[in-house]
């Protein structure tokens, strides 16, 4: 069979199914803290589990001063450090 026309079909197919398939799966968020370098403010920033990775390279800017000397806080849930006595 040579009526199928693979070349002009799979174009639209292929664009409409990358964004939407993902809405099936539920994203576990997680909340990470932050401390800003420049003013001392303390702010939370919600991300999905995925996107951790690519806020270390890329940390959120300041909400108060928009600078983006931030260091990020040891979350309660993501470390079991010994306590210091
Ligand atoms: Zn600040």
């Amino acid at each position: 069979m040579f009526g199928l026309k693979s070349s002009s079909g799979s174009g639209r197919d292929g664009a409409g199914v990358a964004g939407g398939e993902l809405r099936s799966e539920v994203e576990v968020m997680a909340v990470y803290e932050f401390e800003c370098k420049a003013c001392g403010e303390h702010f939370e920033v919600s991300v999905p589990i995925s996107e951790h990775d690519r806020l270390k390279k890329r940390p959120p800017k300041c909400p108060k001063c928009g600078k983006s000397r931030v260091q990020q806080l040891v979350s309660s849930f993501s470390t079991k450090a010994p306590s210091k006595c």
